[in-house]
């Protein structure tokens, strides 16, 4: 008796989990245009990873960089002046 009831919360747990994969999946990505803080970023110039409360930002062409240090937005807008 005992082996139906853990079999049957094994499929109810089993059909909880599969509903909340598919649900997941079908959602649309969570919009970029804001950022969090401690979100890592590329930098354009050096590549490396930073976190966007830390970046040194620059905005240039209606676009918004982050950058890991002063010399790499330096570096950045001699190389793409706009
Ligand atoms: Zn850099």
């Amino acid at each position: 008796m005992y082996k139906i009831i853990i079999i049957l919360l094994l499929v109810i747990i089993l059909f909880y989990m599969v509903r909340r994969a598919f649900r997941d999946w079908g959602q649309p990505a969570p919009p970029k245009a804001t950022p969090g803080k401690d979100v890592m970023i590329q930098d354009p110039v050096c590549k490396t990873y930073v976190a966007v409360g830390s970046a040194v930002i620059e905005e240039a062409g209606g676009k918004t960089y982050y950058f890991c240090s002063q010399d790499c937005a330096r570096h950045f807008k001699r190389t793409k002046p706009s």
